[in-house]
């Protein structure tokens, strides 16, 4: 069920870097972690994403409110080469969000991280309705990394929440902590709000609909309803 769950177990003292975004799957792996592990940092990644500023501002409030240190890393190559996620235009055509190798590099860099502070997990949120799209947010994914990873490093790769829908993630972080749900930033765009239109968006939405019955304050989350 837990992704690379089977590693942490054998753990002495259980550490680990989570890489937060302020998106939902994230933030939900966040709070997961807390309970899990003995000791905690937050990894949040600049790549010149066009919500990057709007982002770092939930990262911050969401890991403050858990008192976590962040520690923000500029990935050079995804902020030298385009991709979609710099490109306003293809996310409000709600175009294939693609960004070359994302997850490989980010899980590359926190695993630097992790190894040179003797952290034995980096901890990612991955989740079934992306994994349907996206090939490296998957279980095989996962299981093929820390096959690879036994070759050259002691840290493993957790993603809690591989095999949970949307709406499943949303609810975990309502029942965690409810006003996480009013300090998310899962839209692509840069606005003091949730765009309310882009595909992470609509995902977003697609999820809330279904739970209707937690009777959540939608202005404080979308700009457009
Ligand atoms: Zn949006």
């Amino acid at each position: 069920m837990f992704g690379g769950l089977e590693n942490i177990k054998k753990m002495p003292r259980k550490r680990a870097v989570v890489l937060l975004s302020g998106g939902l799957d994230s933030t939900a792996s966040f709070l997961w972690a807390l309970k899990e592990f003995d000791e905690i940092k937050v990894v949040f990644f600049d790549y010149s994403q066009i919500a990057y500023e709007a982002e770092k501002r939930s990262v911050y409030r969401i890991a403050q409110k858990y008192k976590i240190e962040v520690f923000e890393d500029k990935v050079d190559v995804l902020k030298k080469i385009a991709h979609p996620l710099k490109d306003e235009n293809a996310i409000k055509a709600r175009k294939s969000m693609w960004v070359p190798a994302r997850n490989v590099v980010f899980l590359s860099h926190a695993i630097a991280f992790a190894e040179f502070y003797g952290f034995n997990a980096v901890v990612i949120g991955f989740n079934a309705d992306e994994g349907a799209d996206f090939p490296d947010n998957t279980l095989e994914f996962l299981d093929a990394f820390n096959e690879l990873l036994k070759m050259t490093s002691p840290v493993r790769v957790v993603s809690p929440f591989v095999q949970k829908s949307k709406a499943e993630i949303v609810k975990y972080i309502y029942n965690y902590d409810r006003e996480l749900l009013y300090l998310v930033h899962p839209c692509y765009l840069n606005e003091k709000l949730n765009c309310g239109r882009c595909e992470s968006c609509l995902r977003f939405k697609k999820a809330l609909e279904s739970l209707k019955e937690l009777k959540l304050d939608y202005t404080r989350i979308f700009l457009e309803n």
